[in-house]
């Protein structure tokens, strides 16, 4: 068995085949670090996978693969991955958003665990060995050609080249069909002059919605103000979902923004006005009827409906609370473009899920070709769901190809 690409899935898959008893498997990694990605993610602290136990939870949290994770999650979940780890040594813990680090809170330890595991098995690393073309010459029997002048043969393949070009090359060449990535997880720039005022605000519960090619996309979480748009959990998720159609409206649109979460214009404004009798002596900006809403936020709302911020509240016209009412349920902002990616970089895009197997993670056109990872149509949301699929989908293509290899690997499976 031969894997191309030493990242996550790739790791993954060749140490699950292994440990179902298939011999004689080679990674070949075009860089000098394997896992690279995996060292990096998570801010250096690897970002594993999200405590959310219910494979029909989870799956909400792939804009791309929603549907064809169900099966794969019923068979290998977050909490499969909790347990996978913990039976190679790395104990992993939840933090108060669900996300999931190794307990050592280090990259490193996953990096090792993966290694040791690897070792182990008896699994050989190429490094610095780009794989180029892989051929099939008869069934069971492959050519792989690298970039060095290597050329060997397998009886299965398992691409797991994540983004990179070459690996989209190569499942081309054998008819796949390639949807062309593109961004992912990305901030927003908007074009409110009010919102450099706020940078560093974050807020928790806010609403966010865009109208954008006749779909509505709306997502509730924790906004971020920047020094030039909108960022934080919420954006990122909303931008994985209407990735393509902001892509094809060349990332112009309109923001609307419920700075409340839920209420209504009218349960809003009802409140306005009797906090306005309460509090007819009281300064409209000191008196916040909302203390979610930061200082400078408030301000900068009052700002934005041309309001008087050195009037009472009493002095506080019935239009003044309508347009306030209207402000803090939906203002909107014209959006100037993308923003940089967020911590988690993926894209949108890869080989297309109807041909795949999703029970194997085998190639429906080519036999004994198995693909993982980032390389399929597959992105998550942030949160640790992107290695969640890695994990998955290597798992699924190990213990396929062991079976697929059949008798062969009978009575070989590696004790723990
Ligand atoms: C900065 C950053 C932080 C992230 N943090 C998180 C996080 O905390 N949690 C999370 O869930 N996700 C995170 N992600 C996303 C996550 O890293 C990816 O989803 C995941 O690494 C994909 O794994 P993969 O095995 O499919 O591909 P990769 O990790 O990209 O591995 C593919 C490997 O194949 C090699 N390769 C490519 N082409 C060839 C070839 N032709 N021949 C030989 N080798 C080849 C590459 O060098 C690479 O090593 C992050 C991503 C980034 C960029």
């Amino acid at each position: 068995m031969v894997v191309v690409g030493g990242g996550a899935s790739g790791y993954m898959g060749a140490i699950c085949a292994a440990e179902e008893g298939v011999s004689s498997i080679l990674i070949l990694e075009s860089t000098v670090k394997p896992l690279e990605k995996v060292r990096i993610s998570g801010g250096g602290r690897c970002n594993v996978t999200n405590a959310t136990w219910d494979p029909s939870d989870l799956v909400l949290n792939y804009p791309r693969g929603e549907k064809e994770l169900c099966g794969p999650f019923n068979s290998f979940s977050a909490i499969e991955t909790v347990d996978w780890f913990h039976n190679h040594g790395v104990q992993l813990i939840a933090e108060d958003d669900g996300r999931m680090f190794p307990v050592e809170n280090s990259s490193s330890s996953i990096i090792q665990c993966l290694v040791r595991a690897s070792k182990r098995a008896g699994i050989v690393l190429h490094n610095q060995t780009m794989v180029t073309r892989v051929k099939q010459i008869a069934a069971d029997d492959f050519l792989i050609y690298t970039r060095k002048g290597l050329v060997c043969h397998a009886r299965k393949i398992l691409l797991s080249t994540g983004g990179h070009p070459s690996g989209y090359r190569i499942a081309s060449a054998f008819g796949h069909t390639v949807i062309k990535p593109l961004p992912s997880l990305f901030t927003l720039n908007l074009d409110a002059p009010w919102i450099t005022k706020c940078s560093g605000i974050a807020v928790d519960n806010i609403l966010i919605k865009i109208k954008i090619s006749g779909k509505i996309f709306q997502h509730k979480g924790e906004l971020l103000i920047t020094h030039w748009g909108v960022s934080g959990p919420v954006v990122l998720k909303l931008t994985a979902f209407a990735a393509r159609e902001l892509k094809a409206n060349f990332y112009r649109s309109e923001l609307i923004v419920n700075w409340l979460g839920d209420p209504q214009i009218n349960q809003v404004k009802n409140l306005l006005i009797d906090f306005r009798s309460k509090y007819a002596r009281y300064s409209i900006a000191k008196k916040r009827p909302y203390l979610n809403l930061p200082r400078r936020l408030w301000l900068s709302i009052l700002e934005q409906i041309k309001c008087d911020s050195t009037i009472r509240w009493a002095e506080c016209s019935s239009k003044m609370i309508y347009l306030l009412s209207n402000a803090l349920v939906s203002s909107t902002y014209p959006i100037a473009g993308k923003g940089p990616f967020g911590e988690e970089f993926v894209c949108a895009g890869g080989v297309a899920l109807s041909e795949i197997h999703f029970a194997t993670m085998e190639s429906r056109l080519v036999k004994g070709l198995f693909l993982v990872g980032e390389l399929l149509n597959v992105d998550g949301v942030t949160g640790g769901f992107n290695f969640q699929h890695c994990w998955t989908s290597g798992w699924l293509a190990g213990k396929g190809i062991a079976r697929s290899l059949g008798d062969e690997t009978v009575g070989m499976k590696m004790d723990l």
